[in-house]
């Protein structure tokens, strides 16, 4: 196989005929060998991106290189890349072997090398005492691996996926999740992944681009996303139950505190955590259900009744009101109070993320 390459988009926009801006901007690299994640939801253009890469769209605007080599003027067959969709259809009249050959027959590559090439991806799926069966005998998992082995046997040097779990049942999604990640390491290639699932992208991206309306919100790691998500809108869109947002102001006390809902939210804030905010200054705290849990009055920062509950099993999840806002709490199971009930809520000061309220980027 020929070594991976890198894709990298610098300024890249797509505007289509009917003025739609799909792609606004966007900017960024994979390296070779990376596995790469766009993630955003319905619309943000994640599948255009994608096409863009593949050469089924052109760019309005920028360049795209595919192993530092720009690629606007190359057609798709040229790229050197293979896609794996969602509605990945195959022939029902061939067997798996033949459905992993055929791209390869029409390429008019010699039979002992189709031969090879198909037994490797066979082996690499475990799909090799499936070869001769046809789609219809073949599980939902096993139809998603035929059609990721007929991108394998062309042996590109860059993969890219669109949302190809989201046909599976959630069990099979899991598996086929193990199963992608074992490739990646097996094969070494460069991967673009597009998923508007979150745990998806956190377990398979080694980074995540996350996109909303056409534009790029951050590029990081998942753990870099997660934990420093750098505006509102990736703050709300990683984990899950979403973050909690609650609307305030900064005021000084004996420290610096945040005081939101009319007053019914009092926060004290780390001293160093926030060097560069002003006292009086709008802003949106942030904090995850995991970082909310249940105090005695005496240490509550807002006070509620629970509205719902929801058990998962070890945690659970409280729907708090407090005033006009239901604030989620994630609590161990054992420890979880009855809808109704009153209950006084703390929040981890070292867990709270401060918004700008106009602009909703992250405080420093
Ligand atoms: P989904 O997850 O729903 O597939 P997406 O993030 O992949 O969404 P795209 O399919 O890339 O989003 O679409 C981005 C935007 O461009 C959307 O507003 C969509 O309506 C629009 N769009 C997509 N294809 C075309 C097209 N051929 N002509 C005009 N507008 C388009």
């Amino acid at each position: 196989m020929q070594q991976p390459a890198g894709v990298s988009l610098e300024q890249v926009w797509k505007i289509y005929d009917n003025g739609q801006v799909a792609v606004a901007d966007v900017t960024f690299e994979a390296a070779e060998g990376e596995f790469l994640v766009l993630l955003g939801p319905s619309g943000c253009g994640k599948t255009t991106l994608l096409r863009l890469v593949a050469g089924l769209e052109r760019v309005s605007r920028g360049l795209i290189r595919i192993g530092g080599q720009v690629v606007n003027e190359v057609p798709p067959r040229d790229r050197d890349i293979a896609m794996v969709f969602q509605n990945y259809a195959l022939y029902p009249h061939m067997t798996v072997y033949e459905n992993m050959a055929f791209g390869l027959k029409l390429r008019r590559v010699p039979k002992a090398e189709i031969d090879r090439r198909v037994r490797a991806a066979a082996r690499v799926l475990e799909l090799e005492h499936l070869l001769d069966r046809r789609p219809h005998q073949l599980s939902g998992g096993q139809r998603q691996r035929v059609a990721v082995g007929r991108a394998i046997v062309r042996e590109p040097r860059v993969f890219l996926f669109d949302e190809p779990l989201s046909n599976l049942d959630a069990r099979l999604r899991v598996e086929m999740r193990a199963e992608l990640a074992r490739l990646h390491r097996e094969l070494g290639r460069t991967m673009l992944y597009v998923t508007h699932d979150q745990v998806e992208a956190m377990t398979l991206g080694q980074r995540i681009v996350v996109l909303n309306q056409g534009r790029i919100q951050q590029i990081g790691t998942p753990l870099e996303v997660y934990h420093r998500p750098a505006n509102r809108f990736v703050a709300g869109f990683i984990g899950s139950p979403p973050m909690n947002f609650i609307e305030g102001r900064l005021e000084h006390r004996d420290g610096l505190w945040f005081v939101g809902e009319g007053g019914l939210v009092q926060v004290a804030l780390p001293a160093a955590g926030w060097p560069y905010v002003r006292v009086g200054q709008a802003v949106t705290l942030g904090v995850r259900p995991e970082a909310v849990t249940i105090a005695t009055p005496e240490q509550a920062m807002m006070q509620g009744t629970v509205a719902t509950v929801e058990v998962l099993g070890a945690v659970a999840n409280l729907h708090v009101r407090v005033g006009s806002l239901t604030v989620v709490a994630q609590v161990e199971a054992t420890v979880r109070p009855e809808p109704e009930q009153l209950v006084s809520l703390r929040i981890d000061p070292a867990r709270v993320h401060l918004f700008d309220a106009e602009t909703g980027q992250a405080l420093p």
